[in-house]
This record gives structure tokens, sequence and C-alpha cells, in this order.
């Protein structure tokens, strides 16, 4: 393995896991995706990124770039390439409580952004899992369980340090480089590798969290309730639903979360989700915002999860749109649905403000579908959803092609990040793309 990377550069002494490395085995996948990399490379400043990218481009090996290793579509790992592998840079710290600025490195997990930041009162909505890492998120999006009183992670997003594929470094705000920073909010993952970001944090301590189930019929009327009562729901209150199959039918089961610790707020901003159907309130808490994203959840990614998963936003909850999902979850071959409550602060940006461009659609509907046969079922279940959904989120998509790109990025926002990522990438070092290892089935739906 030396001989294919050669004569290593001084400032990765020590940073590289090769294969018979006692490390390999924990650095070699992600979460969805066994991987068998020439190198994994685990920087420790920039200028380690920079020293690895030269590294590649000297041996032509493919890259791949990983903060947390949650990425779904896999991209974080790869078959005989480098693996840039952001793990070590994993440093949180309040820049300015007055203006709540905190310098979060790629590499930290939400878990710890989460417990860095309780002390000082502050919190970053990011996602629903503590293990996530920061750089996938805070390039891609960021739908957490705040994301209607907070928005997503990349709008608060003020600075971002940016290596380029040349190996260059820079900062990029509102000032210095402001394409940089627009492209690298939303869809940073085909400019640069982001090793730090500074984001304005929200005042907060304590969230209320209501646990719900509700029964939903086959017309998915329920489910048209709830986004109905979701659209008219102050922004503090954000939900997720979760499909399960519960004997002949379906339940919804439903998180609610306040961004309150006051429990009237909680109560108050809770009570029309009990009107949507035959609900039953399952556990209410008022509790530290780090009890969401714990760091219980901190693991290793050894590929464990070998899901498959694709996405659309929804401008309306109309009949057809509810009895479809309902259909994908309780079908024949029926996949995991999961919804995402949008609007409040999300619709607060521009279309044009972030490479993040869905600024109208008021849900956000998952679809995951597991082994044995992850990939065809899915594509069966999701083909009756698809005419209903208007755009997607790169972030929850395991099909890295060029459909599924044109979905995340439509129109002139779209027109604008292919731009880009030709300007800082033009030898597409980190356009994103299927494995070029993948089996035709890595490729639908
Ligand atoms: C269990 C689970 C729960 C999730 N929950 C949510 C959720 O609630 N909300 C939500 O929005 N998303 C959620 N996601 C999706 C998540 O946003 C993406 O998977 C995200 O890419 C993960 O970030 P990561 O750093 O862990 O990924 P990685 O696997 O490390 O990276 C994935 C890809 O992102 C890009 N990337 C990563 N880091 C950088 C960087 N520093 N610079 C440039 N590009 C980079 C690269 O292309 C990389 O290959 C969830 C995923 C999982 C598996």
């Amino acid at each position: 393995m030396t001989s294919t990377l050669g004569t290593l550069p001084d400032a990765l002494a020590g940073k590289v896991v090769t294969p018979g490395h006692p490390r390999y085995a924990a650095l070699r996948s992600t979460y969805t995706t066994v991987g068998s990399p020439a190198a994994v490379v685990r920087p420790e400043s920039a200028g380690d990124v920079s020293a690895a990218l030269r590294l590649a481009r000297r041996t032509g090996l493919r890259i791949a770039v990983r903060s947390g290793g949650h990425g779904l579509s896999g991209s974080g790992t790869n078959d005989g390439g480098l693996v840039i592998d952001l793990g070590a840079l994993h440093r949180v710290e309040v820049v300015d409580r007055a203006s709540r600025l905190v310098r979060v490195e790629a590499g930290a997990r939400w878990a710890q952004v989460a417990q860095a930041l309780a002390p000082h009162g502050l919190a970053v909505s990011s996602g629903d899992h503590g293990n996530v890492g920061v750089g996938g998120i805070a390039t891609g999006g960021g739908v957490g369980w705040l994301v209607r009183s907070y928005g997503l992670t990349i709008d608060h997003v003020r600075a971002v340090d940016v290596v380029l594929p040349d190996g260059t470094f820079v900062r990029a705000d509102s000032v210095n480089d402001p394409d940089l920073l627009w492209v690298m909010r939303g869809a940073g993952a085909g400019a640069g590798i982001a090793v730090a970001f500074e984001i304005e944090a929200m005042e907060l301590s304590r969230v209320g969290q209501v646990q719900l189930a509700a029964e939903v019929d086959p017309a998915g009327e329920t489910l048209r309730r709830w986004a109905e009562t979701m659209k008219e729901a102050p922004r503090e209150l954000s939900t997720a639903v979760m499909l399960a199959p519960s004997g002949t039918g379906t339940t919804a089961l439903i998180t609610a979360v306040v961004a309150s610790g006051e429990p009237s707020v909680v109560r108050d901003a809770v009570g029309p989700l009990l009107g949507i159907g035959e609900v039953t309130a399952q556990r209410a808490q008022v509790a530290p915002y780090g009890a969401l994203v714990p760091s219980h959840h901190l693991h290793a990614n050894t590929g464990q999860m070998p899901v498959a998963t694709t996405n659309g936003l929804l401008t309306e909850m109309s009949s057809d749109a509810a009895r479809a999902l309902v259909a994908a979850a309780a079908g024949p071959r029926p996949i995991l649905v999961q919804l995402r409550s949008l609007g409040g602060a999300v619709h607060d940006m521009s279309p044009s403000a972030t490479a993040f461009a869905h600024r109208h659609q008021h849900t956000l509907v998952i679809g995951s579908a597991f082994p044995p046969d992850s990939r065809p079922a899915l594509a069966a279940a999701w083909a009756p959803i698809a005419p209903h959904t208007d755009g997607a989120y790169v972030n929850f998509e395991s099909a890295a092609d060029a459909a599924a790109c044109a979905r995340a990025y439509p129109g002139p926002a779209g027109a604008r990040v292919a731009g880009l990522w030709q300007r800082y990438d033009p030898d597409g070092l980190l356009r994103p793309g299927p494995r070029a290892d993948a089996g035709p089935e890595q490729r639908v739906p």
C-alpha cells in the first residue's frame, strides 16, 4: 500500500491509516457503507487537508470526504481510494457570547456540539441524531428538531473555513468570497472541504418534547390534518412523524418538539395536534436540548445500516399524496416513511439566499428500505409518491446521480451551483456522483 501512496509528506506522518493498521477496521466504513479505501487520512489542521488533497492528486487516488460518516449515499468512503476523514477536527468554541457566534470544526458530532454549547445556554438545531457529523449537515442543509423556529442549520452559517480542491485555504464570509459562502451553504460537497464553520446559535436551554401516537386511515386524512395543523402552528413547534404498521393498520408516531421550556407554551403549541384524529399522548417532558441529540448516540460507523433512502418535498399534502404515503408504509412491500414539518423560519430565507432553494414547501417526506431488496423495494414504493413532490433535500438521498442532483438543485439555484462547482473544482475532484465501484442497484431510484 505504501507503493500506491509513495513517500508520504511530512505533514501527514502518523495521520495515514492503511489496510493492516490497527485502526483501519474502525475507519474504513461509514454508517451505511462498508468501504475498502487504500488509505484514510486523518488531518489535524487545514494544512493537513491541503497535504491530503495534494497526495490524492499525485497518486491519482479517488477522494472521499468524511466528517461524521452518516451520509446516506456512502460517499464518505470508497474502494481503493483516499478517504479524508475530518474526525480529528472536532473542537467547538463560543467565539462571542453576545452575538451567539460559535465556531465548530467539521468533524465534530452534533451530540458534542450540543454538549459544549449547553453551559452557555446556546443550541444549534442540526438533525435528529447526535452521531451525525457537522460537516455533512452544515454543507447540505440541516432539518433539525427545531427547524420551524430556527430554520435550517445552513441558514445560520456566517463563515466557513474551506480548503479548495487545489489545496488553497479560503475563509469564506459575506465579504470575502461570498460566492463560496453561498455554495457551501447547501451544496458545499462539490466545491471544497469545509474544516470549520462559524454559526449563529440560538438562545435555548430547555425544550418541550411530546410523544403522540395517531391512528392513520388508509385515505391518509389523518396525515392531511397533521399537515394542515402544522401549516398554522406557531414556529416554536416542529414535528417529526414516523409511519409504523400496527396490526392491520398504520400508526403515526409523532415527536413534537417545542422551542421553549415553559410547560404552558408547550401545551398550547401541541394542543391542536390532538385534534388530527384518534390521538394518544404517550409521553411529555421538558428537557435540556441536548437530550434530543444525546452523547449515547455516539458510536463507530462500520457499515451497520445498509439502508436505501430517498426523499421529496411536498408543497401541499393533497388527498392523493396522503393516500400514496400510507400505501407506501402499509403496502405489500412496505418501506419506512418519515415526515418532517417545514415552514416557519425555513420560509424566512429567500430561495436565492443559499444553495438550498426550497423555501415554500411544507413537508419533507423520507422513504427508506432495508436489505435484502432495499433498492428495488424503495423504487417500487416511491414511484406513486414521486409525482407529488416538488424538489428534494440532498442529505436524505442514497442515489448520488444526476436526477437526484437535479431534484435537490433545481432552476436558477441549480445553474448557479453547477457553475460554482465548476469554478472551485474544475477537475471534478469532489464532484458528487455514484461511486465508480457501485453496482447498478446503487444508481436507483
Ligand atoms: C441516522 C441518521 C439520521 C439523520 N437525521 C437527519 C436529520 O434529522 N436532519 C438532517 O438534515 N439530516 C439528517 N440525516 C442526514 C444527514 O444530514 C446526512 O447524512 C449528512 O451528510 C451526514 O453528515 P456526516 O458529516 O455525518 O456525513 P459524512 O458521511 O461524513 O459525509 C457525507 C458527504 O457529505 C459531504 N461532506 C461531509 N463533510 C464535509 C465537509 N467537511 N466539507 C465538504 N463536504 C462534506 C461529502 O460529500 C461527504 O461524502 C441523518 C442521517 C442519518 C444516517
